[in-house]
């Protein structure tokens, strides 16, 4: 086995017992990195000689007698998460030559954990997009088949950790970006509670409904990164004073007696029958082990499309206004006045999937407008909270796929908004209602990865993870590795 290939536990035994050093499994997966990289393109910036000094100070807190959860640990950054120094561009032109003066909060717990920073990956532009397409640079692509995408927006951190160049990875879901890439290629990724993880230091796409998540190759990994995140910060008015539990306890491997929901809604027509057949054997699955399984109803579930079209743009719209080619960022030259100025840069600066939400955003939000649309959105936001609350009176968990397809080709669905949007027909309304959710792969259709979607309700990450913990112990698909 190479070194790449462990999960952190492993790694963080081998680091503990001295088996192995820091800098020799930083190396390892560096040279994963430019072995595989030029085909995968995960990352947008790569930071090897400081992950390496990274690495030396974690081997030297460790002989230090220091021990902590990530010490030692090599880690890749969705690029919309700030790194002081380090180029972070949200996958834009406009953000193109921007180096943050400071860490997300994220970033500072993971160093203070002693974690590796690898460099910053891929991602859709300001995170709007499901496949990673829309990144101004270039697409990255899934390591099961090089030919289709891997899911996004946080696209690039999913196939980097897929495809072993990095051993956890963080990302950022408003309306599924960790849970739909990790679904498409074979990953476990988590999206907290709303509240749960600081968004210090998170670029806003839209601020009521984004919030950072892990991901892991396996429940474990992913609960130890929550772990790491999972704190109050002052700094970010949202972040919700409660005490993270010690989640590590929560990874029990018995789910006798748990109430599992099915959302009936979530079984439509028009998803591909390899991914209901997948999730419906673990679904069974789940009854074997003892689980109570019923079927529930959300039945506002169609409509959180439709108002999560209105009130992440409407939020964007609002957010991207701070990009005007003066404060930072792309600023375009030869310019006539100030109005000019704004214009061009904008126009140079965002690609059209950016350009569409803010005019969509500016849309719902104008005079005579708003009551129809963005007011009318947060009501059926309300009415989507009150299903969750009523199942979650009745259930543990809520059990559906993560997303109604496999991994698709690239530029299948690039020409089509609304195709594309389709592929968060089954997360978006976790955004909306604040709650919890994990993807954990549940198998294969046509040779491509499944994702079995776990929903929480608000600050229940301990009942998500025991329930993927219980599943993944009794399968084998988390250890399924693409080859490259
Ligand atoms: N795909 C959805 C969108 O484009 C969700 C993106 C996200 O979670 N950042 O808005």
């Amino acid at each position: 086995m190479e070194l790449y290939e462990l999960t952190i536990h492993e790694a963080q035994e081998l680091l503990r017992k001295g088996e192995i050093s820091a800098v020799e499994l930083t190396q390892a997966v560096i040279e994963r990195i430019v072995e595989v990289d030029n085909q995968v393109k995960a990352y947008l910036t790569v930071t090897p000689e400081s992950a390496l000094e990274q690495a030396r100070e974690a081997d030297r807190r460790q002989a230090a007698g220091e021990d902590h959860s990530l010490l030692g640990i090599p880690l890749a950054i969705k690029d919309v998460i700030c790194t002081k120094g380090v180029p972070t561009t949200c996958g834009s032109r406009i953000l193109e030559n921007f180096i943050p003066p400071y860490d997300a909060t994220v970033i500072e717990q993971l160093r203070q954990r002693g974690a590796v920073i690898l460099g910053k990956t891929n991602m859709d532009e300001f995170a709007m997009g499901s496949s990673t397409e829309n990144s101004a640079f270039f697409p990255t692509r899934n390591p099961w088949d090089l030919s289709r995408v891997p899911g996004g927006s946080s696209g690039g951190s999913a196939a980097a950790l897929a495809a072993d160049e990095c051993l956890g990875a963080l990302g950022s879901d408003t309306g599924g970006s960790v849970r739909q890439p990790a679904a498409l290629c074979g990953v476990v990724g988590l999206k907290p509670t709303y509240g749960r993880v600081s968004r210090y230091g998170l670029v806003a796409f839209a601020s009521s409904l984004d919030q950072i998540g892990p991901f892991g190759k396996d429940v474990t990994d992913c609960t130890i990164m929550l772990q790491a995140i999972a704190h109050y910060d002052a700094r970010d008015s949202t972040s919700v004073d409660v005490p993270a539990p010690n989640y590590a306890q929560a990874l029990v491997p018995d789910i006798r007696g748990m109430r599992v929901g099915v959302p009936r809604e979530y079984f439509v027509e028009g998803m591909q029958p390899g991914v209901e057949t997948a999730v419906r054997s673990a679904i069974e699955k789940m009854a074997d082990l003892g689980a109570e399984v019923d079927e529930v109803s959300l039945p506002h579930t169609e409509y959180s499309l439709p108002a999560y079209y209105l009130i992440a743009p409407a939020e964007a719209s609002a957010n991207l206004a701070r990009y005007d080619g003066v404060k930072y960022g792309y600023s375009h030259p030869e310019v006539e006045d100030v109005w000019d100025a704004y214009r061009q840069t904008r126009q140079n600066g965002f690609g059209p999937e950016v350009k569409r939400r803010i005019m969509l955003g500016t849309y719902a939000l104008s005079a005579g407008y708003y009551d129809a649309y963005y007011l009318k959105a947060q009501k059926v936001r309300t009415l989507i909270k009150r299903d969750f609350d009523q199942a979650f009176g009745k259930f543990d968990v809520l059990v559906a796929p993560t997303s109604p397809t496999v991994a698709f080709k690239i530029g299948e669905k690039v020409d089509d908004p609304l195709q594309m949007y389709l592929s968060d027909v089954f997360t978006l309304s976790l955004n909306l209602a604040g709650i919890c959710g994990i993807s954990i792969p549940c198998g294969f259709a046509d040779g491509l990865p499944v994702g079995l979607q776990i929903m929480g309700d608000a600050f229940a990450e301990e009942v998500v993870l025991r329930v993927a913990y219980a599943y993944e112990q009794s399968t084998e698909w988390h250890r399924r590795r693409p080859e490259l």
